[in-house]
């Protein structure tokens, strides 16, 4: 049995971020209770339970649950399915929401890699973002982490911030790689609608849009130059890219990320969370009442998850397009002997093109994105869906 990895969706916050628009949301103590329950059931009630390689704790902000639920929830884990012993097991962490003792509880849990949220190390940024937290929290908890044995440790950074300039994300990226962190996350910030961030750089980003100078948010040439310093300087600290937006000192690439990205089949529970299970996808209900009914009061045919089979030219398209995000790139005999396809036959032109652009290279049998294609990701993407 090829082994399963498991994303738990906790969608809560303590309050939401400026710029955020993932479903999560803060709520009371009562309820967020109901939900792990609620959560715990679900996990119960699993069909085809398996060995598991990875599990991601993620949200929202799993670290606003007592250490202890989350001993609950990893309890019932262990309990449906059988977790291999060297299973990644990672929670995000706000550095507002934790203190030593907690981490402790986390580690005692089972949990062996954190994921700190951290943004930028500028409190003026931070408070700008909505972020909780101030810097000063942050170093408290990164080395409280250190105490309590997380020797795997990721941080979470955004570049492209209103009014950052290339000088003061490079400050973030080595106040940050003093701590010598395992793994650093860097995204670039994506303004979506309906978030107050939108409302304030709305006019901002038409403006960069029309190719045309923003007041606020940094210009597109800035935004690049943020772009290619990072990569530089990380690689300068021993930090390989293995993903867009992912570095890790060797070894220590994200093992369930690494997994989503060549399509390891993977089981979400929670509000919101999605499943691939051999071919078939499926979404849990956004709604948090109709999931508690389902689960906890078990009413059976409240919030059904919704379910897509996929085609095989879908699941072939998923796995390049998925798979490019990686640097190291698509294997190509390894994707045609999983899905019994010939990827040249069916994408021969795109690829032929992209490589005439200087977009895609083929090397060692791995079609890969080259440096330009990097830079025009999405673009490149697109040929694939
Ligand atoms: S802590 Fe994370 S999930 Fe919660 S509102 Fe902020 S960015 Fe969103």
């Amino acid at each position: 049995m090829d082994p399963l990895e498991i994303y738990i969706h906790i969608p809560f916050c303590k309050k939401k971020c400026d710029y955020c628009d993932f479903l999560s949301a803060p709520a009371a103590e009562t309820v967020m209770r109901r939900y792990v329950d609620a959560l715990k059931e679900e996990i119960r009630q699993f069909e085809a339970p398996r060995p598991v390689s990875t599990v991601f704790i993620g949200g929202g902000t799993p670290s606003i649950l007592p250490g202890s639920w989350i001993g609950e929830i990893m309890e019932t884990l262990r309990h449906k399915f059988r977790v291999l012993p060297d299973a990644e097991i990672s929670i995000e962490c706000n550095p507002g929401t934790a203190d030593a003792g907690k981490l402790e509880e986390f580690r005692l849990a089972g949990i062996n890699r954190l994921s700190l949220g951290l943004q930028s190390a500028d409190d003026r940024d931070l408070r700008m973002l909505g972020r909780i937290h101030t810097w000063k929290q942050f170093l408290d908890i990164f080395r409280s982490a250190r105490d309590a044995g997380f020797c795997n440790i990721n941080v979470d950074l955004m570049s492209g911030l209103p009014e950052q300039t290339a000088g003061s994300w490079e400050e973030t990226l080595k106040k940050v790689l003093a701590l010598q962190p395992e793994h650093i996350s860097a995204y670039s910030l994506i303004i979506e609608e309906g978030t107050p961030f939108y409302q304030r750089y709305h006019e901002d980003l038409v403006l960069r849009e029309k190719g045309e100078e923003p007041s606020l948010l940094p210009s597109e040439e800035e935004e690049r130059r943020m772009y290619h310093r990072t990569e530089k300087i990380l690689a300068g600290a021993g930090y390989l890219r293995y993903e867009i937006s992912n570095y890790a000192r060797e070894g220590f690439d994200c093992r369930h990320n690494t997994g989503y990205w060549t399509r390891e089949e993977y089981a979400g529970f929670g509000l919101g969370a999605a499943s691939l299970l051999g071919n078939a996808r499926l979404k849990n209900t956004e709604d948090l009442g109709a999931y508690l009914r389902r689960y906890l009061d078990k009413e059976k045919n409240a919030a059904q998850p919704e379910k897509e089979i996929l085609s095989r030219s879908e699941e072939i398209s998923e796995a390049m397009f998925l798979g490019l995000r990686l640097i190291r790139g698509v294997e190509i005999r390894e994707v045609d002997r999983r899905y019994r396809t010939d990827i040249r036959d069916l994408y021969g032109k795109e690829i032929r093109q992209l490589k005439e652009q200087e977009l895609l290279a083929e090397e060692d049998g791995c079609l890969r994105l080259t440096g330009r294609g990097l830079d025009l990701a999405n673009l490149v993407m697109g040929a694939f869906v």
